[in-house]
């Protein structure tokens, strides 16, 4: 893979006519060691998020170890990058064939669920398995988060008593775990949630082996700039400390977002502008699902060996396809210069951005290019500032 020190090394040297990639992998290694150094528990990678094997890789070595997969062919494409790595099946309603395969085959041990209905699967698929690690997934509220996750999964409080119960009596080890909806903006997200286990946990009098806070973590965003992540571990820690458990009882989380989403940008050109609206050669069938469809704001930079001193305006985006609903509103905010030929940068795409492209009509292909340079914003720290214009390319 080329090695460039930015976007713009790439864009002079190359002047690629395809939306390029650009990773970075140190951001991804600086995510993973601040989840395994402060998170006082087990992270484990939500694959979903971004499931580049290149990823994967960098997260292992970074010592994240355990990974939450929610299909067959996820649990394949871990087991495969790296057989060492430790699966859990997250997804609480999951094929038998899924659960039969990932169990004899690949050796998962844990799966949540949240139904009476999907137990009776897990053990007929498992031939009745007495070494099983079942997490019962609470529903709590998505109120605090940009991405509601609150409707489709999670047994409510009046079921979930029983069905702790009945999933103490099969499971070895029982847990609970939870997601409060993707891109939580406040701490308080987590603490109501865990209010919800402890009533979940009181009113079963179970015992429970271990407590799973899933996704969720934020990241950085124009318009979505969301307390620091220490906040959020301060307040799982302290609410983890005080729930009805035992000393050995583990806690566990699963990022997806806040581990790569400063991992990946995306180089795009403009085909055309038409006033305020600029025609780029990717979008909503591409890595920009979210800017069109849940009006996300990714940041972009205008990528131009001289730099502009024109004002910034507002645009907003066309991908390539012929689909009106290929629109990014944004508004994203470039040099009131900006034309065609010209490339901009959008930033923060490594979460859910590569992930869901697809190859509609034609604009699937993209390569993928290392950069060097900080992300656009990150949630670990003070990136420092780059100069606009280096024109500083270092090819490998
Ligand atoms: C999507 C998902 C995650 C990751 O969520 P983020 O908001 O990206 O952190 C974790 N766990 C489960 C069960 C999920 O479905």
């Amino acid at each position: 893979m080329h090695t460039h020190h930015s976007a713009l090394g790439l864009a002079v040297s190359s002047r690629p006519d395809q939306p390029v990639t650009l990773i970075r992998p140190h951001a991804a290694r600086r995510a993973a060691r601040y989840f395994v150094e402060k998170f006082q528990g087990r992270p484990m990678y939500a694959v979903k998020a971004n499931p580049s094997q290149d990823l994967l890789a960098i997260l292992f070595e970074s010592g994240v170890t355990h990974f939450d997969v929610a299909s067959i062919a996820e649990v394949r494409l871990v087991a495969r990058t790296l057989p060492e790595a430790t699966l859990c099946f997250m997804h609480p309603v999951k094929a038998e064939e899924a659960i039969a395969e990932a169990y004899f085959t690949h050796g998962v041990r844990t799966f949540s669920l949240d139904s009476h209905e999907e137990l009776e699967k897990i053990l007929r698929a498992t031939k009745h398995a007495t070494d099983l690690t079942l997490c019962v997934r609470l529903r709590v509220s998505s109120d605090h988060s940009k991405l509601s996750l609150a409707a489709k999964f999670g047994a409510d409080p009046r079921e979930a008593p029983a069905l702790l119960f009945a999933v103490r009596q099969a499971a070895d080890a029982l847990g609970i775990c939870f997601h409060v909806g993707s891109q939580a903006m406040t701490p308080a997200a987590y603490r109501q949630a865990m209010e919800r286990v402890r009533q979940a946990i009181v009113e079963a009098a179970v015992t429970v082996d271990v407590i799973d806070v899933g996704g969720g973590f934020p990241s950085v965003y124009p318009g979505m700039e969301p307390p620091a992540l220490d906040a959020y571990f301060r307040a799982i820690h302290d609410a983890f400390e005080s729930l009805p458990i035992s000393y050995s009882a583990e806690l566990w989380c699963e990022p997806g977002r806040a581990l790569c989403a400063e991992y990946a940008s995306v180089l795009v050109r403009v085909e055309k502008r038409r006033g305020n609206e600029l025609y780029i050669n990717d979008g909503a069938y591409g890595s920009l699902f979210d800017a069109a469809h849940v009006g996300w704001r990714f940041p972009v930079r205008l990528v131009r060996e001289t730099v502009s001193n024109v004002r910034d305006m507002e645009f907003s985006f066309y991908g390539p396809t012929c689909d009106d609903l290929d629109h990014m509103a944004g508004p994203f905010l470039l040099p009131g210069d900006v034309k065609a030929g010209d490339y901009i940068e959008i930033g923060m795409l490594g979460a859910y951005g590569s992930a869901m492209r697809t190859a509609f009509n034609g604009f699937g292909s993209t390569e993928t290019v290392v950069v060097t340079d900080e992300p656009m914003a990150t949630a670990y720290g003070e990136a420092p500032a780059e100069p606009a214009a280096s024109g500083n390319v270092v090819t490998l």
